[in-house]
């Protein structure tokens, strides 16, 4: 069985180990390939029976298709599943495409059940609650070829990554995560995160990069677990997601952040415009992301904020004050260059698509982008956005804070 993952931020893929391990486990023969690092021989396509191909997010479905081509024109008795979050939002495209299982995130049962001759009435829960078990990272390239933390003082860290929890408790309108767990969220038990650090801690990691869509769902697992990761580990350091409602209402977790290690937290704070944020159910106001940007910096914890800059209710006044507040927080230097350029998405099944004002904007779905399209109605606004893009392109030196040398894209 082959497991194929297109793009996953730079990092070696969670959701190839993962389900190795329970294939494995189950005594199937498995071949993980990871397309942003190596190749896939035509022998090994030609030898497969089946093959999974994992899309956690947009570009690495867009990367997929092709590759789903390639295989079925070497193989046409290969079997071909997908599963991760938008192989559900794209059923009917993989399907017109010859993909005849699809799977959601929490896949990996479902997958064991069909490479041991079981496809029937899959997937048989839309989100079953797994018992997990530690990925098996041994079929994966080493991690030493994949993103790698910048540090101000120029050297650079070996990093790992895992996720602590699945899913997200919240339900803001702009984000794909919602139509697959609709508000709810799965814990992965403390002992088998350290496991999986463990693994890669041997590998050669000195920083884990915490996947989960929000590291603070679970305010209490991730309590118990930075503290034991501090304490079997005392050098290694780690970065999380957090957004900015679980900043505030969990501002006392802060201080134990940065003692265990944290190096940085990653924020999506979207806009800074009230309106908008109402639009996309964010669950913060502007004055909140200021508040919760203070409790960062008294703490001496690194914020690292990331926007949706362009979206249809975008002005150019606007978009001159969003920098004008991250600049006057002295927070310029923290974000990312393309967050500068980053354009709404607007995906399959989006909640996005409840409001008039976007589907007014937007044209067909486009099975190439996989989005529906839009246009700003001010075209300055769309002028500025791929000029934003193109300087973004422009490699660039960023020494005041640590940064993955893969910025975050979804
Ligand atoms: S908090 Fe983040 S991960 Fe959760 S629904 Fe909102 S945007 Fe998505």
């Amino acid at each position: 069985m082959l497991l194929i993952s297109t793009y996953d931020v730079g990092r070696q893929p969670f959701g190839l180990a993962s389900p190795a391990a329970w294939l494995k486990r189950a005594g199937c023969e498995v071949t993980c390939v990871d397309l942003s690092r190596e190749k896939l021989d035509a022998a090994v396509i030609s030898s497969a029976q089946l093959a999974a191909f994992y899309l956690p997010m947009h570009t690495a479905t867009r990367l997929a298709m092709p590759v789903i081509g390639r295989l079925r024109a070497i193989n046409s008795s290969l079997t071909i599943a997908a599963y991760g979050l938008y192989a559900p939002l794209n059923e009917t495209l993989l399907r017109e495409h010859g993909v005849s299982v699809v799977l959601g995130p929490e896949a990996e049962e479902d997958l064991v059940a069909w490479a041991t001759g079981h496809p029937e009435g899959l997937p048989r829960h839309s989100l079953p609650r797994l018992a997990f078990i530690r990925p098996d990272r041994g079929g994966l390239p080493a991690l030493d070829r994949y993103a790698s933390l910048q540090m101000p003082d120029g050297s650079r860290k070996v990093v790992g990554a895992t996720e602590a929890t699945r899913g997200c408790k919240h339900r803001c309108r702009h984000c794909p995560i919602v139509p697959v767990y609709d508000g709810q969220f799965r814990v992965v038990p403390v002992a088998v995160v350290l496991a999986d650090v463990r693994a890669q801690v041997a590998q050669g990691a000195t920083h884990i990069t915490f996947g989960d869509p929000d590291f603070f769902n679970g305010p209490t697992h991730a309590r118990k677990l930075i503290e034991a990761l501090h304490a079997e580990f005392p050098t290694l350091t780690y970065d999380a997601i957090i957004k900015v409602e679980h900043l505030l209402q969990h501002r006392e977790l802060l201080p134990l952040l940065v003692r265990t290690g944290c190096l940085f937290v990653t924020s999506a704070v979207e806009s800074v415009d009230d309106e908008v944020l109402a639009k996309l159910e964010k669950g913060h106001t502007r004055a909140d992301f200021i508040a919760a940007a203070t409790l960062c910096r008294d703490a001496g914890l690194t914020l690292i904020p990331t926007f949706v800059a362009f979206t249809p209710w975008t002005t150019l006044d606007g978009y001159r004050d969003l920098q004008e507040v991250v600049e006057a927080l002295g927070l310029t230097s923290h974000v990312s260059p393309i967050q500068w350029g980053i354009r709404l998405l607007v995906t399959w099944q989006s909640r996005l698509l409840e409001l008039d004002d976007i589907r007014n904007v937007v044209g067909p779905f486009d099975q190439k982008t996989l989005t529906f399209p839009w246009r700003h109605p001010d075209p300055r606004v769309d002028a500025l956005q791929q000029q934003m893009m193109a300087l973004a392109s422009v490699p660039r030196p960023r020494t005041e804070v640590p940064y993955l040398d893969e910025p975050w894209y979804c």
